[in-house]
């Protein structure tokens, strides 16, 4: 094994893990599926639940006002880790569920027939189906912007292509920041130029930020979205609990997803409803206090920890090993721009042909390594490519090159295997 960048600083994180403790020699390589939590944020859950468990926003005692202000302190941390403003941050259970939300508030008000709405054909489920029902609801076009198969990144427009494509039709950009197979797939500058673009004839931008997260600094000052989602336990945080980010200047006019609890003002028998400022006519019932709190945990965790320069480095530097060694194997067909990979990666997905995906997941998992074998909820994509599934293996800091190795020698052995049998 050759550690490649010896990375001191993120090995020792790992014993911040009780997972790792518990599963002596567990290779955890599906980090893109979810994350591993740091013993701070489970100690933050039980402490919620131990010493502070009481429900926001409405309980008029000291424990009450307690729980309350941890969950609007975590609020504020979130919104400093994505340089937005409080109120701009609206809790909900995960990235599918922030995209439900905006196709159905702001989409039902605002998409009507000939409309058209444009996403990549890379998206996972959770940014596709709600916008092909939307379109087909209300009779508008779902367009794509399309993948260049020869590179695994998207086709690069010319200002005159980007033009045609995105006009005065177009109300909504919905685009993943980073594709959950493929990983980046935005050739320089195009993202920055269709953001711009759909700005310029009225159109709104959502952006996926579910891979994006945990692995570069997002800032909604630079990116300028109207509308940008991730989920807590992709980024070390707890499941149950995501971010929606919504431009302050849509707060006004947009309609709340829910109703109920207390994100009224007041409510009426005989007319509706006077709804409170963002981001409380935002979430209606009970929050997900405990979760939103732990989210808060893994930020604190984050910032204190990972400098993404750092980790970008560090977890391309596994990508690129894991990739050399994948192209020495005849049968190794991976999906992804390589250079892409290789300079700023976190994952790799690849087949081996004549062996199913979860055959070889399920060999690998008898070694106690956990990889993610399928078509990853991107249907389309898998259609659009040909292939029928493959294996992701996506990393975080808590891997080493050492993780890599065990894990090809695992696949190595795999493959003589099936191809025997
Ligand atoms: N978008 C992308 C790019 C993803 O990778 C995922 C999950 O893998 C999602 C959306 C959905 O996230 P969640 O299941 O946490 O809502």
């Amino acid at each position: 094994m050759k550690n490649l960048i010896n990375n001191n600083n993120f090995e020792k994180l790992k014993q911040n893990f009780l997972i790792f403790k518990n599963n002596k020699n567990l290779i955890y390589l599906d980090n893109a599926a979810t994350s591993q939590k740091p013993d701070i944020v489970i100690k933050s859950l039980v402490d919620f639940y131990e010493k502070h468990n009481s429900n926001i926003h409405r309980s008029i005692y000291d424990l009450g006002e307690v729980a309350t202000d941890l969950y609007e302190n975590a609020r504020q941390a979130i919104a400093n880790f994505i340089n937005a403003k409080y109120e701009e941050i609206v809790f909900t259970s995960g990235t599918t569920e922030g995209i439900n939300f905006v196709a159905d508030s702001w989409g039902k008000e605002n998409i009507f027939s000939g409309d058209q709405i444009l996403i990549t054909q890379v998206e996972h489920h959770a940014n596709f189906l709600p916008w092909q029902r939307l379109a087909q609801e209300k009779g508008a076009e779902l367009k794509f912007l399309n993948l260049d198969k020869s590179n695994f990144l998207l086709k690069n427009l010319s200002q005159e292509d980007l033009d045609k494509l995105i006009n005065s039709k177009t109300k909504i950009v919905a685009l993943t920041l980073d594709s959950n197979v493929l990983g980046n797939i935005w050739p320089d500058d195009l993202l920055e130029r269709i953001i711009e673009k759909a700005h310029s004839v009225g159109a709104k931008v959502l952006l996926d930020a579910a891979q994006a997260v945990a692995h570069k600094k997002i800032d909604v000052e630079i990116l300028k979205p109207d509308f940008l989602v991730f989920s807590g336990h992709k980024m070390f945080g707890p499941t149950g609990i995501g971010v929606l980010y919504i431009k302050k200047d849509l707060h006004k006019n947009l309609r709340p997803y829910q109703l109920g609890g207390s994100m009224v003002y007041s409510v009426f028998c005989d007319k509706p409803a006077i709804y409170r400022d963002a981001p409380n006519k935002f979430e209606a019932g009970t929050q997900p206090i405990a979760q939103a709190i732990g989210l808060k945990s893994a930020i604190d965790f984050t910032n204190q920890n990972i400098n993404f320069d750092e980790l970008k480095k560090y977890e391309a530097s596994l990508t690129s090993y894991l990739i050399d060694k994948l192209n020495l194997i005849p049968e190794c067909q991976i999906l992804g721009n390589i250079d892409m990979l290789k300079k700023e990666g976190h994952l790799v997905t690849f087949y081996i042909k004549n062996i199913h995906a979860h055959d070889l997941s399920a060999f690998l998992s008898k070694n106690n390594i956990a990889t993610r074998s399928g078509n990853h909820c991107a249907q389309p994509l898998f259609e659009l490519l040909s292939v029928e599934s493959s294996l992701r293996v996506s990393f975080s800091f808590y891997n080493t090159h050492e993780d890599v190795d065990l894990f090809l020698d695992a696949l190595k052995e795999a493959i003589i295997f099936f191809e025997k049998n």
